[in-house]
């Protein structure tokens, strides 16, 4: 029974950002259809970008509450399959948890949700169930981090002793939520973003990055967490020591006010025999650097066989025609969407297919805030990771 998976967006409707991505993403591999949405908050704003995108009248909701009701009573060969959601973070848990009641996959922006407490809600309905719940940290999606990951795997760097990911940006330098920039607004106000700034916007991506690529766990941290520009409500700043479950040592430091930067998150891994180096602005190069040997410089490309099974999987294009963010957020939705196909046609999914952030790459993120604002507020030098795991 092979066809389109049909998805429906909570969020993304014109004048936002990541709504246009997704919806980029999903279509880039063809397996995916967009076929109803409830775009905002806004009923005009919902209808227009229903119109925008060619969907029929019916299928625009003005609301994801009737979007998620409608389309649970419609014919199975037409409901859509699975919930993209999209919105500011205050808005994923409810969307996110009506869509799993009524037995709808999700897909959900990061950081999961605004509390640690909806976030082990939703992972206890994600296990009461049989979907499947994708967590959209990008980063995991490019090929050279996949190829990071299994050299790691395999043992080639030794025994990891040192991990440092650095996420600057630059785009909150200033006070610009005063001008009421629509992004800004709502990730410096703590009734929208939730208890972390950067942390939440952008230090969940590097503690996630980290965690994949280094297959380690954070164990305890000691983070200086700070508020830079005048009058803004939440950190933009934060600079975080890190102690891993094999006794790695790590640094992770997130901003937004690194004047000048754009999207500089970059991560080096040292073990025992060598490291690695993956930058996010250069995503088709990772640095290997062994022991008393010359550095090599690993590229992307289908046709290389050096690379690993990871990294050959998830890339589009032969060596030289370079892939970048977009072919990294389309690899989630490309393996979320061959795991419900599988689930359509009774089979087993195949375990590269299965390699996207779920549920509890969510929950982790969410841990990962509350430790680190409780670490900086604390006089403890070590702060527990705090984890229900
Ligand atoms: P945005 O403000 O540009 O867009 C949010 C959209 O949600 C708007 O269309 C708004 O109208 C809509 N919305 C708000 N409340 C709604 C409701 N009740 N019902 C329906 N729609 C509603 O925000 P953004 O920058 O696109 O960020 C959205 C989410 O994506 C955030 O959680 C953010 O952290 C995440 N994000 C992730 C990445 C990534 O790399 N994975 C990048 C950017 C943003």
């Amino acid at each position: 029974m092979k066809r389109k998976i049909r998805m429906g967006m909570v969020g993304g409707g014109s004048g936002s950002f990541i709504g246009a991505v997704h919806r980029m993403a999903a279509n880039l591999d063809g397996q995916v259809e967009l076929v109803c949405g409830a775009f905002s908050s806004r009923p005009e704003v919902a209808r227009q970008s229903g119109i925008d995108l060619f969907l029929p009248q019916d299928r625009v909701y003005t609301s994801f509450e009737e979007m998620v009701e409608k389309e649970a009573v419609l014919p199975e060969d037409k409901r859509m399959d699975f919930v993209s959601i999209v919105t500011p973070n205050h808005v994923h848990f409810e969307p996110a948890k009506l869509a799993l009641e009524k037995g709808f996959h999700v897909v959900c922006e990061k950081p999961l949700c605004f509390s640690l407490e909806e976030a082990y809600a939703l992972r206890k309905l994600v296990e009461q169930s049989d979907l499947e719940f994708c967590v959209t940290h990008t980063y995991t999606g490019y090929p050279m981090v996949k190829e990071a990951r299994d050299l790691i795997k395999a043992g080639k760097l030794g025994k990891i002793r040192k991990v440092i990911v650095e996420y600057p940006q630059g785009w909150l330098s200033t006070n610009v939520e005063a001008s009421g920039q629509t992004q800004a607004s709502w990730r410096t106000d703590p009734k929208r973003s939730g208890m972390g700034g950067s942390v939440g916007d952008i230090g969940t991506h590097a503690e996630n990055l980290a965690e994949y690529i280094s297959g380690l766990k954070i164990t305890e941290l000691c983070a200086d967490v700070s508020t830079m520009v005048e009058g803004r409500l939440l950190d933009d700043d934060a600079n975080i020591l890190l102690h891993f479950d094999n006794g790695a040592k790590g640094v992770l430091h997130c901003s937004q006010i690194c004047a000048g930067e754009e999207n500089d998150l970059n991560i080096r891994i040292y073990g025992e025999k060598g490291g690695i180096v993956w930058k996010q602005m250069e995503p088709n190069t990772l640095l290997v650097k062994m022991h008393e040997a010359p550095a090599q410089i690993y590229r992307t490309g289908g046709d290389r066989p050096y690379l690993g099974e990871g990294a050959q999987a998830h890339t589009r294009v032969p060596a030289g025609h370079p892939e970048g963010y977009l072919e990294a957020f389309a690899n989630l939705y490309h393996n979320f969407a061959r795991v419900l196909q599988a689930k359509l046609e009774g089979k087993q999914p195949d375990p590269q297919h299965q390699d996207y952030p779920t549920i509890y790459d969510g929950v982790r993120g969410m841990e990962f805030i509350v430790s680190v604002i409780k670490s900086s507020e604390s006089q403890e030098k070590w702060f527990k990771f705090i984890s229900e795991e």
